[in-house]
Formats: structure tokens, sequence, C-alpha cells
């Protein structure tokens, strides 16, 4: 016997478990859900988040269905200027606080236990107290942890350090104030995914200037150009014209290198340096801007990943560099999302939510939800949800985007799910796309060639996968 009985039980009150909480309890309003998360506030890690991170992604379809997060404005200033707004650290903070408290709580269905710790079977430990609760689980366990999301305040590194070395992790960054006269006259800035060009974009307007600046990026990489990935009816020929040139180009590649030029040439994608052929996809989003202040930066070491780092010698996989006096190396090698093997969404007793839209954590699981709620048996709704698996190299792209593809040709044959999808803020275009009408022209064009392109790259896709 329990201490108390829930429904459901959520494990994590990151973006994963609170969209999945959110959907589940408008499409079954009577269930009763527990949510337990060792962080002290919701929202996961954007707790631990460096202080001048912003989403990627345009806010308008990030957190949770019921709640816009944002004001849906276009930026007219600054690196992401002509486009909708990215909600900052703090923002996507308060904003899921403001879920939990003013929409989930007040349901009177949801409990939540912040600070705890899941131990499995029912076992709730306090962090606080040690104090263990045993919940009797009605329904199922929500395991929203599997995407193993990690940030660089609280990752453990994977190279060491010597005694003498100055090392933080950008959430420090903006503290170097305090210190005027320890100010750094170098900075390393170490890994070349989001959180790296985040710091390099910090250091650059702060007042840096490029030649204060290295950059250890052992792997270029592709990013989606966020113009192309707008939402709404301002941006309906850009995007979905986009996505259709996007499509055309699978369809028409040879290789995976042949297939990322051919998204650069229609604009999906884009690269820092044009003489380096990137090898690494990690679906992270830049502007236009964005990547021409990155190009700045002309001290990019590709000497393999950092193994050591000496008071006067960083060790890397491939050779040695030494460190210029008074460097101060900023670590931005966290994983963000680990790459752990997709497996059923839908199991006995167990939900484990991962993405089934890539890139998109917050519709998944979402759309997880709705299928809990709507269909029945395990095989069909795994069916409907086939976990994305997270690339890592552009080769892997092809498998990611194959899966994508399959997933949305069966949510679009079922007319309750495309219904559902269409009306979900977390979807960027459905509505959209809705409203188009045969005296619409140009969208129809668009429209009319989606479904052939969409057929001929998943062929493509299949060919290139096997
Ligand atoms: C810097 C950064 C920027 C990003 N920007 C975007 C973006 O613009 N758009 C986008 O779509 N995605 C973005 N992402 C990705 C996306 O936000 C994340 O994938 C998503 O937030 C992960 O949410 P989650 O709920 O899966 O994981 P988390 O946020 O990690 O939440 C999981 C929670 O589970 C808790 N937990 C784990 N184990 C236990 C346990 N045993 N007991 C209790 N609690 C436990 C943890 O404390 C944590 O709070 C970004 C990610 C990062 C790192």
């Amino acid at each position: 016997m329990g201490d108390f009985t829930t429904d459901y039980l959520i494990v994590g009150a990151g973006a994963m478990g609170l969209a999945f909480a959110d959907t589940l309890l408008a499409e079954l309003p009577d269930v009763s859900i527990t949510i337990v998360d060792r962080h002290a506030k919701p929202g996961g890690h954007w707790n631990d988040a460096y202080p001048f991170v912003t989403l990627h992604q345009p806010s308008a379809y990030y957190g949770v269905a019921s709640l816009p997060l944002g004001s849906g404005q276009i930026d007219s200033h600054g690196l992401n200027a002509g486009l909708y707004e990215l909600a900052s650290g703090p923002e996507v903070s308060a904003y899921y606080e403001h879920v939990m408290n003013r929409v989930l709580l007040p349901s009177g269905r949801v409990r939540y236990l912040p600070m705890s710790d899941y131990k499995g079977d029912g076992r709730i430990v306090s962090l606080i107290s040690g104090a263990e609760t045993r919940v009797e689980i009605a329904r199922k366990t929500v395991d929203s942890t599997y995407l193993g999301t990690s940030v660089p305040s609280t990752h453990t590194r994977k190279f060491t350090v010597a005694d003498g070395v100055r090392i933080m992790p950008p959430n420090d960054l903006p503290h170097l104030w305090r210190a005027p006269d320890a100010m750094p006259r170098h900075f390393t800035v170490l890994g070349a995914g989001k959180t790296g060009m985040d710091t390099i974009i910090f250091l650059l307007n702060a007042g840096a200037t490029p030649d204060m600046i290295s950059w250890v990026a052992p792997r270029a990489s592709w990013f989606y150009n966020r113009k192309s990935i707008q939402p709404g009816a301002v941006f309906f020929e850009r995007t979905l014209g986009a996505a259709l040139k996007m499509r055309q180009a699978i369809g028409e590649a040879s290789d995976a290198s042949d297939m990322f030029l051919r998204m650069e040439a229609c604009g999906w994608m884009h690269r820092i340096s044009r003489d380096v052929l990137p090898t690494m996809f990690h679906y992270a989003v830049s502007s236009e801007a964005e990547i021409a202040l990155l190009r700045r930066v002309t001290d990019v070491i590709r000497q393999g990943r950092v193994l050591a780092l000496e008071p006067e010698w960083m060790v890397m996989e491939h050779g040695t560099r030494a460190t210029a006096p008074g460097t101060l190396f900023i670590d931005c090698t966290a994983t963000a999302v680990e790459r752990r093997p997709p497996v059923p969404v839908f199991q006995p007793g167990l939900i484990v939510p991962q993405m089934v839209r890539m890139p998109q954590p917050a519709f998944s699981a979402a759309l997880i939800a709705w299928v809990e709620a709507h269909v029945d048996g395990e095989a069909a709704q795994n069916a409907l949800t086939r976990a994305v698996p997270l690339p890592d190299t552009i080769q892997e792209f092809a498998r990611a985007e194959l899966v994508n593809i399959g997933n949305e040709g069966k949510w679009s044959a079922n007319p309750a799910m495309r219904a559902w999808i269409d009306n979900c803020r977390l979807d960027s275009m459905g509505k959209e796309i809705r409203r188009v009408t045969p005296a619409d022209t140009d969208k129809m064009a668009i429209l009319m060639q989606m479904m052939p392109a969409t057929m001929a790259a998943a062929a493509n896709l299949q060919r290139l996968t096997a």
C-alpha cells in the first residue's frame, strides 16, 4: 500500500514532462498526476542554464500547448532582427513556474514534489529530509528523463585540469566584472555546439576583440538557418517554400555531403566557414547575423577533443597548443542532449517520451500525451510514435529524417490526430496550412509540390540509409 495513489507519475518537471502533463490534463481531465523532480523549481535543465542563454528556435512553438510563451513579436533589432522572438533562459524558467502554479496545480489534479529523487518502484525520497514516500501508480510511470540533458554547470568534464589553470562554465562569465584586476587577457572557448557559439557571441558583444578569442572546435557543424523555420502567416511562403526546396534537395542528393550542400544552396542550412565541409549535425539553429559574427573569430583549433589542460599547454587528441598568458578557458563541452538509442515510447506500465518530431521536444511530449489519451493498445500507440534517433554526423541525419517523414505520414492518415496537431500551439505551420484556399495560388503551388517532393525524399533517404 502506498502513502498516496496517482494515475500517472511523471519523473522530471522539464520541457518534456510538463508538455506531457499539460496535454494529458487537457485530453483526460479526470486523471490525477504526480510530478517529481530533483530541482527546486520546474523547468528542468533551464534551472542550470547560463544567464545569456536563449531559445534557438522561436518561442512561438516551445513550452506547453495550453499557454503561449512570449508576446509573439518579431524582433526589430539585434542578431535575431526580422525573426520571431527567442525567450531568454530566465523567461523560460519564469514561464515554467507559471505553467506549474497557474495551469497545472490549480486544476486540482496535479501534485508536484520538487527536490525529490525518484528511486523507482514507487519510491520517492526527499532530498532535503531523506524521508521516503511510497506512491501507488494506478496507470503509468512517465520517465521524462530519458533524453539525458547535460549542461556545463552540472556536467562532469571528460578532460583533466591541472592546478593553476583558470577555467569556468559560461554561467560565471557575467560575474567577471567583480574582479576587474583579474580580467583575462585571452579567452579559449572549448566546444563547438550551441553553448560555445553563444559564449563567443556573448564575449564579442561584451567588448572582446576577435583576436582575444580562440575556439576549440574539434568538428565543424551545419546549422539550421533560423529564417527558414519561422512560424505563422507572415512567413508562410518563406518557411514552407524553404521546406519544399529542402525536401527536393534531399530527394536529389547523391550522398550525405551532397545533401547538406544542396540544403545550404536552398537556404535551409548554413555553416560558419565556407572552406570547411562540416561532418557534424546536432539540429542547432542560428541566424545569418550570428554566423557572420562567429566568422570574425579566426583562431579555430581543430586538433580533436581536449584531453588535458596544463598550465602552459593544452593537450588535444591530435596535438598540443601553447596557452597564451592570462587565458581563461570556458567549458562548453556538455552534450546538451545525450545520444541514447531510441526505445519504444509505450511499454507495459511505462511511457518514455522521446522526440517523435525532430527537433521539437515539447511538441513531441504533447503529442505522446495525446496518443496516450486517444489511442488504445501499445502496438497502435507505438506505431504512431516512433522515436527519432538523434544524429551526431551528417550521415545519421538521413536516418532521423526518414523516421520524421514516416511519423508525419502516419499522423496525416489519422484525421483526429491531424486535427489536434493543426490546432496545437506547438505546431508551427499546421493552422496556416488549414487556412489556405484555392484562391491562394502561390501557397497552393507550394503545397501541391510538397507531397511528391516528400515521397521522393523518403525514397532517396531509404537508399542512402540502406
Ligand atoms: C542550452 C539549451 C538550449 C535549448 N534550446 C532549445 C530550443 O530553442 N528549442 C527546443 O526545442 N529545444 C531546445 N533545447 C533542447 C530542449 O530544451 C531540451 O531537450 C529539453 O528542454 C529537455 O527537456 P527534458 O524535460 O527532456 O529534460 P530536462 O530539462 O533535463 O528535465 C529532466 C528533469 O528530470 C529530473 N530528474 C532526472 N532524474 C530524476 C530522478 N530520478 N528523480 C527526480 N527527478 C529526476 C531532472 O532534475 C530534470 O529537472 C535546448 C537545450 C539546451 C541545453
